[in-house]
Order: structure tokens, then C-alpha cells, then sequence
């Protein structure tokens, strides 16, 4: 069996591993399942792409978005390894050949859609294959407290057991709680499993919250100096997408929009514009980023508060990912609470929403802390010795200005 550094350096040609890949390798390697937290571009795909070329037979991969799938399956192939794609936007005439590939050539890797553990001849197809490993990718849209949640991820456990016999199973993802890392092990059924989590630290991100009286005028403002480049500007809905949008390229300003209300070729081209720098912000709702390989963008502003930290962490996260200095700032109005109190409240089931609530207000805790920004999200993640001040945050640049915790707080707990 090749040695997981030996793969690392002639195959994916990287002189060494990062913090928390290789005892994630490991586990898996030796047959144990592994929980890997990690945040975004830290490199959890090698953390299965090793082991399971390491490991004789198919690799299936659970991965949420067809872009995120694509983009894995072209760069594997560019290094040489075999793997392929199953997903909703495939041709049918394409599955057999698919299907010989698979059953032919080891090892391999099989990315595919949540959605196909749903269909009667898929799971058909999984008996027939010899799966070494078993990866959930983004693993947090099995559990309903995170922020993406995707019911299909519930049928995971129903594919694995399908299989004539179980093989290690490797979660991932960016954003988990403690609680909701409790929930994956469990919804997905991990057992006894590694659970590493590299920390979520993000130090070349600033963080800073502002309460402007007039948020286009402030982002205007704040986008002006910053010229050419690339940043998101995430708005909770496509009425404030289209408006924002509009009023920044009536000022002049390069931008392009995204949201699911737009024609899939109108999304495609603007999203292809923004990560070719043709246009350098892109205003979205939160149905763009997952899977965006941009590693320059330079800011990214929340025109409204987001749900939760985890989403918001998520999001702002995309900022900076190449490592250089990068801005996260939220632009908080009071009337944001109302707005997200409605949308948490739409959640099904009592439960559900009690747990809504209880992530908004913590997010609406983030909007008014005195204390250090990035010490609040870290110890939100559950990150221990988390310093006191960060000196790169809102709160730590100006600590003569406390906000003060007024009315609109209390309001999410006592719905
Ligand atoms: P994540 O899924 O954690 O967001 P990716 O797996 O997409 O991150 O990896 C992010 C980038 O880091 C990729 O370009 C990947 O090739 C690179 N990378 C991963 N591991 C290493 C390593 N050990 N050394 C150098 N680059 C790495
Ligand atoms: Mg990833």
C-alpha cells in the first residue's frame, strides 16, 4: 500500500501535510471513521482523497452541489486519479460507461448528489460496487441545527447499509457547534470516530459590525477606496439583492448579482464574471459560495444579519482564503431581528425553531458585544483559550466604544 506522504507529494505534488490532515488519514486508512472539522480551504479533501487511493476499490463521495463536484472530479483528473461524477445534470447515456469504469478500475472515486441515495436504482448500483470508503462531505446539512440543512443527507445511513459490508465513514465540514458535531455523529452514525477539529481561527480576517443610519450610502462609502477589488456582499433577500445591486451599478460600481430567482444561465455568467475578475463584487443571497474556488476575495459585507454565526461564519469565511489580509463586515439595523425572527419561525416543528432562536440570539449577541468579535465567534465554535482580545476586530481597534445591549436584544428570547 503506497504511505499517504508518498501519495501526498507525487500525486497532489505538496511537500507536506497541513495541521489535522494527516492524523484524519490515518484514521481512515486503518479503518475507523473520522470526523473532520476544519475551516474553509484548510484542505479537508485530502484528508479522503489519500485514503482512498491508499485503499483498493471505490470511494463514494456524499458532496451537496454539482459545481463543488465537478471542480473536485476535474482536478483529481488532472492529477491523474481516476474519479467520476453522478448527479442530476448527467446524461443518461452516460452511465454505463460510468458504471463499467467504476467496477473496473481501483481505485476510484464516486462523487454523487445527496439526492441520488434517494433513487431505488442507485442503491440498486451500490450493492453491486465494492465501496472501501464512505465520505459525507459538508457534512454539517445532515443536521437541522446547522445552517444548510438538506434532508437527503438523512438517507446516508440508509445507503451505507446497503452495502455489503460497512467501510470506514469520513465526515467533513467547515462549520459545527459542539452540538451540532454531536448531531452529525449521530444522524450519520459514525462509530467510535476520530473527531479532530483544527480550531477555527481565521487570523488574516478582520471582523466588524457597524449600524449605519443608511447602509447603501455606507457601502458605497466603504467600496469606494477599495476599488478593483473582489468582494461579496451577502443581502438575506433577493428583493435586497436586486436593490443593492442596482444602486451600486447605477454608482459606477462593477457589479453582478446571484440569487435562486434568476435564470440558471444568468447565474452561471455572473458567477463565471466575478471569479474571472470581470466584475469585481458579486451581490448575492446565501445560494452563492459553497464550493466558489476564489481565493483572493478581499471582503465580504453582510448587508443584513444572517441567521446564525454558523452561517455567517460560513459566508464570511469565504473572505481571504489565500491567506492575505481580508475585511468581514456586517452591517446590523435593528429591523434585521424582526426579519430573521419571522424567518426562524417558518422553521418546522417546535424544536427547530426553539433552536433557531436560540442561534439568532446569539447572533444578535455578536451585533451588540463590547468584547473582542473574533473572541465571541471562536468561543461560539466551542475554540477554548480563546484570548481576551484579538486587536484585528471592531471591538478591539476602537474598546473605548461599547455598544450597548438595548431593547431589540432581549426580543429574540422572550418569543
Ligand atoms: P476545504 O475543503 O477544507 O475548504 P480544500 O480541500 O478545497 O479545502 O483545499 C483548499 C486548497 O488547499 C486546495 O487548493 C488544496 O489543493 C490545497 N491543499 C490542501 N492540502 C494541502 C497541503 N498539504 N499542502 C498544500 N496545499 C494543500
Ligand atoms: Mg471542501
Amino acid at each position: 500500500m503506497p504511505d499517504p506522504l508518498s501519495l501526498l507529494r507525487h500525486v497532489f505534488g505538496y511537500r507536506s501535510f497541513r495541521p489535522g490532515q494527516e492524523p484524519l488519514v490515518t484514521a481512515l486508512l486503518e479503518g475507523r471513521d473520522a470526523l473532520g472539522v476544519m475551516p474553509t480551504g484548510a484542505g479537508k479533501s485530502l484528508c479522503y482523497q489519500i485514503p482512498a487511493l491508499a485503499r483498493e476499490g471505490v470511494t463514494l463521495v456524499v458532496s451537496p452541489l454539482i459545481s463543488l463536484m465537478k471542480d473536485q472530479v476535474d482536478a483529481l483528473r488532472e492529477s491523474g486519479v481516476a474519479a467520476e461524477a453522478l448527479h442530476s445534470a448527467l446524461p443518461e447515456g452516460e452511465w454505463p460507461r460510468i458504471l463499467r469504469r467504476l467496477r473496473t478500475e481501483s481505485p476510484c472515486l464516486l462523487y454523487v448528489a445527496p439526492e441520488r441515495l434517494e433513487t431505488p436504482f442507485f442503491l440498486q448500483v451500490l450493492e453491486s460496487l465494492w465501496v472501501n470508503l464512505f465520505v459525507v462531505d459538508e457534512a454539517h446539512c445532515v443536521s437541522q441545527w446547522g445552517h444548510d440543512f438538506r434532508p437527503s443527507y438523512l438517507r446516508i445511513p440508509e445507503a451505507l447499509a446497503r452495502l455489503s459490508h460497512r467501510p470506514p465513514l469520513g465526515a467533513f465540514t467547515a462549520t459545527a457547534t459542539p452540538e451540532v458535531r454531536e448531531d452529525i455523529v449521530l444522524r450519520l452514525g459514525l462509530r467510535d470516530p476520530l473527531v479532530l477539529s483544527t480550531g477555527f481561527d481565521r487570523p488574516n480576517l478582520s471582523f466588524r459590525v457597524e449600524r449605519p443610519r443608511d447602509k447603501k450610502a455606507f457601502l458605497r462609502d466603504f467600496l469606494g477606496p477599495r476599488g478593483s477589488r473582489s468582494g461579496i456582499v451577502y443581502c438575506a433577500t433577493r428583493k435586497a439583492v436586486e436593490e443593492v445591486c442596482a444602486f451600486l451599478r447605477d454608482r459606477g460600481v462593477g457589479a453582478v448579482r446571484y440569487h435562486a430567482g434568476l435564470e440558471d444561465e444568468e447565474r452561471e455568467a455572473n458567477q463565471e464574471a466575478f471569479v474571472r475578475d470581470r466584475a469585481p463584487v458579486m451581490v448575492a443571497t446565501n445560494a452563492f459560495g459553497m464550493g466558489i474556488d476564489k481565493s483572493d476575495v478581499r471582503f465580504v459585507v453582510h448587508y443584513n444579519m444572517p441567521l446564525s454565526l454558523d452561517g455567517y461564519y460560513q459566508e464570511a469565511g469565504r473572505a481571504g482564503r489565500d491567506g492575505e489580509r481580508s475585511e468581514c463586515l456586517l452591517l446590523y439595523a435593528p429591523g434585521d431581528v424582526a426579519t430573521a425572527r419571522f424567518l426562524v419561525g417558518q422553521a418546522e416543528g417546535e424544536e427547530a425553531r426553539r433552536q433557531g432562536f436560540r442561534k439568532l440570539q446569539a447572533m444578535v449577541d455578536y451585533c451588540h458585544t463590547p468584547r473582542c468579535l473574533r473572541g465571541t465567534l471562536l468561543r461560539y465554535f466551542g475554540d477554548r483559550d480563546v484570548p481576551e482580545r484579538c486587536g484585528n476586530c471592531g471591538s478591539c481597534d476602537d474598546g473605548t466604544e461599547l455598544r450597548d445591549a438595548t431593547l431589540e436584544t432581549k426580543m429574540v428570547l422572550s418569543c
